[in-house]
């Protein structure tokens, strides 16, 4: 492992400073997923801007909204009582993900950030477009268990690893950044990116920006939580009708997947067990399977129609 350049910022101006713009410059929050990726040669950084003590508050708006700062640990974040009480469902994804060690150290603004998980990509010696640009993808036609079924693309096949994440997107979250050309926000669901032929691009923050905290939008109806690792999902119904839906698979993609065609399928269809599946198909119309995986699309679909009919009250 090489030895970057370690720098601890002050405040997040400095940060955004030290890091200035170098492409090779890494934040350094909890280190969880980063340190291993530097074990692994996959994290090549010269320096480490140490931002563990920036940005660690959580607070509540009087419109109900919920700011959490991006160093905030993710143990802190599940055992908050105002995320337990507007925002269940981001305590239990969390909860449902990594062990305790890992949570007590992981920063919100790291899980974001995570990497993926396939097993080639840690493997120096294998070809990987994300790791080596242009040098193929062993994925395809290897062991691809764990690999995506949705938005993939003939240059990688990767899932992003977060359950948090899934968590946000099914909340709605705004990522607050901050940079060298100032302060922006941006969707949960556009900052990940689908691999198409620039796997190695992830996320749509530009060079040196800083993750400074996601923003939770009040929730505008009374939330069931159900979380079980690759489904976040919320649901009211009223009369037997669905009032509001959301829906996130994880595990399934380059991203965390909002299952827009499913909720905009049940918004206002009958609560029923086939609603549920008829929205579960529609999502997964377009999913691929490759050799190892392809036993996801069918769990996806279960997963799906068991969330929904669990949070609609009808039972197991
Ligand atoms: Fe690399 Fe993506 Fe292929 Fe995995 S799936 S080997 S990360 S290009």
């Amino acid at each position: 492992m090489i030895e970057p350049a370690y720098a601890r910022a002050v405040d997040v101006p400095d940060a955004v400073r030290l890091a200035g713009g170098h492409a090779q410059a890494r934040y350094l929050g909890g280190g969880t997923n980063l340190v291993d990726l530097m074990r692994e040669g996959a994290e090549r950084p010269e320096l480490l801007v140490d931002v563990a003590r920036l940005c660690g508050e959580i607070s509540l708006r009087d419109d109900g909204s919920l700011v959490i700062g991006a160093s905030v640990k993710n143990t802190t974040v599940a055992a908050d009582p105002r995320v337990r009480a507007k925002f269940p469902l981001l305590s239990r994804a969390i909860l449902a993900g990594a062990s305790g060690q890992i949570r007590n150290m992981a920063t919100v603004g790291g899980n974001i950030m995570q990497r993926t998980r396939c097993y080639y990509f840690y493997d120096e010696a294998a070809r990987c477009n994300k790791r080596n640009p242009g040098s193929g993808c062993d994925a395809i036609e290897g062991f691809n268990r764990i690999h995506a079924i949705l938005g993939a693309s003939p240059s990688c096949v990767a899932t992003h690893p977060s359950d948090m994440c899934v968590a946000l997107a099914a909340l709605d979250a705004l990522v607050h950044l901050e940079g060298r050309d100032g302060k922006r926000a941006i969707k949960l669901t556009d900052l990940h990116r689908l691999p198409g032929d620039t796997p190695e691009r992830e996320t749509e923050l530009k060079t040196g920006e800083l993750i400074t905290a996601v923003e939770l939008p009040p929730m505008p109806f009374a939330v069931n939580a159900f979380a079980l690792v690759s489904l976040a999902a919320a649901l009211e119904v009223e009369d037997g009708t669905v009032k509001n839906v959301r829906l996130a698979l994880g595990g399934v993609a380059h991203k965390p997947w909002r299952a827009t065609r499913a909720e905009a399928l049940l918004q206002g269809a009958p609560a029923t067990e086939a609603s549920f599946a008829r929205a579960a198909d529609a999502e997964l119309e377009s999913a691929v399977g490759l050799r190892d995986n392809n036993f996801k699309i069918e769990l996806a679909r279960r997963v799906m129609v068991h969330g929904l009919r669990e949070l609609s009250g009808a039972g197991a």
